[in-house]
């Protein structure tokens, strides 16, 4: 997940391969329950794997459910046909919204001696509905706190079904989907009607609710949107298996990146055409913009059509979230696009048409709205591989208004005609229903390497380079080469080999270089899989890798290895020759400089923190002896390139030079 403050995304200029979408929250705990509450065992795949799911799965322990579980895939074997437990339980429910609601109407139709708590903002979160309408049906439930609030204790039911049972349902749908999914239980010799009470909302997430319990083999008769009959001897029966479909609404940007970028296609896994939710008709939408969908069992292939893209008018009530999608693909089209019957973007997160609008008016775009529609006019695109844009999209920084979907929708501006590339505020707001967006988005997007901005910085040894590089990458979310570690690991594995570190082993020294098996994770460095990330970072493995790094082939055969890491969305390069050599169309690149003494003492700091001990004079001395080797060899010498900005930190803290780095950095791009 990205956590910076923003995340500048490059222009993009392509995009295929496969995505794999994480499972839907609302499908994963209503496949967890109605699991439970059957006889024998259910093999759940692709569960998502997120605090609600982790509250149900147990809570379902506690109640005596064999959960199994082996990555995405859970086995659950249920309670129908055993012994519900007897002695007292207390379950805790955290701030798991989807758990908490149906679980207490499962247990209050089943009776027994439980209480369900949360953390104090589960304690804010009204279910006086809810439990009104358990105890219409003669639940025994009593609040433990606030009257209307978790916490609540529940006791031995006294079932009374034969009259209808009202809900309300223009709260929220959850009431509905937790009663649904409870009667059954209770539904032997007699027909349970549930009543709905107001104007029903959230229909599609009734459907889902629906479209389970008939896996489930509970046939519910839906009489409108105002009456529901649970057949008299409904017993829930297990699919044996069941997938968790990917969340329809996330699958919206991948479609719509299939629609709008050049490239072999891009495959979504997880979800199909045949999907249960609602969301999934987005693909009518971006069809008739011009989308070319293929779709099979749990995946869907999208592949560009028209281009540009066809303008188009359309009701967005059935797709509310996913239409979003559409104002962005509408910058991309041959006429304006209007979107209608969206009152509900005002009540979201955040007032979703004022923030539409005023995102793509950033981008240069002409936008119109009202009270419950919008129109989003195209900007220029290239329709000919040599046709030039008109210039018309604008840098923008993109507010996210905390809104997930304003976030993802955006993140397709950066295919613009202009290549402009398209900066995302606080970018980790996506977490609420897809945490690894960008990382989805970078797995599948590609562009030219000019447009993946490289940051550069040198200097010698101990002038603290190695700290900032990986903090100005943190802070921007960019990759970070230590190109040093590969000469240390290089030095490292030549000696494994029985090679010495001299031009006599050199053609030998490159072969092992060209194919090093080297992986970063993190701080730690691994060489076939062993960690030697200690054994590197010696003084002696900083002479060594000065050895080997003087060596011409071996350098040659490094070269490849460093351009792999320039990936999107960025990179952050440290070391020797990367602004002079590797990436010398680097847009920036620092040299770091500080005092020998500095460099001295802070070397000491570091090694007495490790219990290595040393004398600062002697640091002093190694210190001045390498950087006079590293200076004076022919091979790749310590000097600054010559477009190197020059940076004493000799009296700065690190947090003012990685600022100072940020604001060069800003200052190119403005
Ligand atoms: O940066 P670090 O101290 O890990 O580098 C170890 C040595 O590797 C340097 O002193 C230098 O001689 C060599 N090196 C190089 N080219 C690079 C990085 C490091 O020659 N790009």
């Amino acid at each position: 997940m990205f956590s910076t403050a923003f995340l500048d995304l490059p222009a993009l200029q392509g995009a295929a391969g496969t995505v794999m979408l994480p499972g839907s929250k609302s499908i994963s705990n209503r496949v967890l329950l109605l699991s439970a509450l059957c006889q024998g065992t259910t093999v759940v795949h692709d569960l998502l794997d997120s605090d609600d799911t982790r509250v149900m799965l147990a809570a379902l322990k506690q109640l005596g459910c064999g959960v199994q579980a082996d990555g995405t895939t859970v086995t659950i074997t249920g309670l129908g046909g055993h012994a519900w437990p007897a002695e007292a339980i207390e379950f805790f429910m955290g701030n798991a919204g989807t758990a908490m609601r149906p679980l207490t109407a499962a247990l209050a139709v089943q009776g027994g001696d439980f209480t369900l708590k949360g953390v104090p903002r589960m304690h804010e979160r009204p279910i006086g509905d809810l439990v009104d309408a358990l105890r219409e049906l003669g639940g025994a439930i009593d609040y433990l706190g606030n009257d209307g609030f978790p916490p609540l204790r529940i006791r031995q039911p006294a079932l009374q079904l034969d009259k209808p049972i009202p809900v309300r349902g223009d709260v929220s749908s959850q009431f509905l989907t937790a009663l649904l999914m409870a009667l059954p239980l209770a539904a032997g010799h007699q027909a349970i009607t549930i009543e709905v009470v107001g104007e029903l909302i959230s229909k599609p997430y009734i459907e889902i609710t629906l479209n389970l319990l008939a896996r489930y083999g509970i046939a519910i008769e839906r009489q409108g949107w105002e009456r529901f009959v649970i057949p008299a001897g409904s017993r829930y029966r297990s699919p044996g298996s069941i997938h968790v479909e990917a969340d329809a609404s996330s699958a919206s940007y991948f479609i719509a990146l299939g629609a709008i970028a050049k490239g072999a296609g891009i495959r979504i896994q997880g979800v199909g055409a045949d999907s249960i939710q609602g969301d999934i008709r987005f693909m009518d939408a971006a069809e008739q913009m011009g989308a070319k969908i293929t779709s099979g069992p749990n995946w869907l292939e999208i592949q560009r059509g028209a281009w540009p893209l066809k303008g188009i008018t359309l009701d967005c009530n059935h797709i509310p979230d996913a239409a979003m999608t559409l104002a962005v693909m509408a910058l991309y089209a041959n006429g304006p696009t209007t979107l209608t019957n969206i009152a509900s973007w005002r009540v979201k997160e955040t007032d979703r048409i004022v923030a539409m609008a005023a995102e793509c008016r950033k981008l240069g775009a002409t936008v119109e709205e009202g009270p419950d529609w919008i129109t989003v006019h195209p900007l220029p695109q290239r329709q000919f591989p040599n046709a030039l844009a008109k210039g018309q999209w604008q840098r923008a920084s993109i507010h996210t208004y905390d809104d997930h979907r304003v976030a993802m929708c955006f993140s397709l501006a950066a295919f613009n005609a202009d290549h402009i590339p398209v900066r995302i505020e606080d970018p980790k707001c996506v977490a609420k229903t897809f945490p690894d967006y960008f990382e989805a988005l970078f797995s599948v997007a590609h562009t030219a390497a000019k447009h993946i901005p490289v940051i550069c910085i040198d200097g010698p040894t101990a002038s603290g380079k190695g700290t900032l590089a990986s903090r100005v990458a943190a802070q921007l979310g960019y990759h970070y080469l230590d190109s040093g570690a590969l000469y240390r690991v290089t030095a490292f594995a030549a000696l494994q080999a029985g090679l010495t570190l001299e031009a006599a082993d050199e053609a030998a020294i490159a072969t092992l270089a060209r194919a090093l098996p080297v992986r970063f994770e993190g701080e730690q460095v691994l060489l076939n899989d062993v960690d030697v990330t200690d054994a590197i970072r010696s003084e002696q493995g900083g002479m060594n890798a000065s050895k080997v790094s003087v060596l011409p082939a071996v350098r040659d055969a490094l070269v490849q290895l460093q351009h792999s890491f320039q990936r999107l969305p960025g990179l952050l390069a440290d070391g020797r020759d990367m602004g002079t050599v590797i990436f010398p169309d680097a847009p920036l690149k620092v040299f770091l400089t500080a005092s020998a003494a500095q460099r001295a003492e802070r070397r000491h700091k570091q090694l007495i923190s490790k219990g290595i001990s040393t004398t600062l004079d002697s640091l002093r001395a190694d210190l001045e002896a390498r950087d006079a080797r590293d200076s004076s060899r022919s091979v790749a010498p310590l000097k600054a390139a010559q477009d190197a900005l020059q940076l004493d930190n000799s009296s700065l803290s690190i947090e003012a030079s990685v600022a100072q780095v940020l604001a060069w950095w800003q200052s190119q791009r403005d």
